[in-house]
């Protein structure tokens, strides 16, 4: 799958999760826990991609210690991570027990295929209402100092994939208009793209708004936030 559906399945699996605990997860560790086993194709060829980073005998531990440590934000992160290999493991397959074997396993319905565009872009929808409902969706709206963190999944979509492509010989823009499946996934990320890269100005607003008011040391608030004396963002369903 690619990045947008990951980050987006990402933010659908760990949001709820996070919710049944009563923790909040921020928006930006929601979108990028899932897209952190592909960070294996930062380390190419020192790390083979989609070998260790995809196996459950290495990210279950991993899940364990972060729940251990950081209790219902660590289970609503580790939802995040996890709903990476069950996308994988539809659209192609994962390999679960490496490096004790190779044994893969998955139903691979193709990448890029028909299921795999409906994947992406209903998760990109589905996110684009529960951001709405939950209050996320005021990351974008309002200027918030949180909204800068959204440049760490920003910036790891957008590099990610285009290692992904330069790794592979794949000329990017050929290959993202190539076919009707692909123009739709390729808008997706650029409307998630165009998203974040807003929450980011937001962000980067609100951290000069207090920077340079006069008279008053930074608060870690934006004005919206201390005029409302309430922290963002307020969860009101999943
Ligand atoms: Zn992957």
């Amino acid at each position: 799958m690619f990045l947008l559906g990951h980050s987006c399945l990402s933010y659908l699996f760990s949001k709820p999760t996070g919710r049944k605990v009563n923790v909040n997860l921020p928006a930006y560790l929601a979108l990028l826990a899932g897209v952190l086993p592909d960070f294996d194709i930062y380390f190419k060829p020192l790390i083979q991609h989609h070998t260790y980073t995809h196996s459950l005998i290495i990210l279950l531990p991993i899940c364990a210690v972060l729940i251990i440590r950081f209790k219902g934000l660590g289970l609503a992160f580790s939802a995040g991570i996890l709903s990476h290999l069950v996308a994988d493991s539809i659209v192609g397959t994962i390999p679960p027990l490496y490096p004790l074997s190779d044994f893969q396993l998955g139903i691979s319905l193709g990448l890029p295929s028909p299921a795999d565009t409906a994947l992406e872009v209903g998760a990109l929808a589905l996110v684009l209402v529960i951001a709405y409902l939950n209050g996320d969706y005021k990351l974008v709206a309002e200027s918030h100092r949180e909204g800068v963190y959204l440049a760490i999944p920003l910036v790891s979509i957008a590099t990610l994939t285009l290692l992904f492509a330069g790794d592979n010989n794949v000329p990017l823009a050929d290959f993202a208009f190539s076919r009707k499946a692909l123009t739709l996934i390729t808008l997706g990320h650029a409307v998630l793209a165009g998203i974040l890269g807003l929450a980011v100005v937001q962000g980067v607003r609100a951290v000069m708004i207090d920077k340079w008011r006069p008279g008053q040391a930074p608060t870690g608030q934006s004005n919206e936030q201390q005029s409302h004396g309430s922290p963002l963002p307020s969860n009101t369903s999943p």
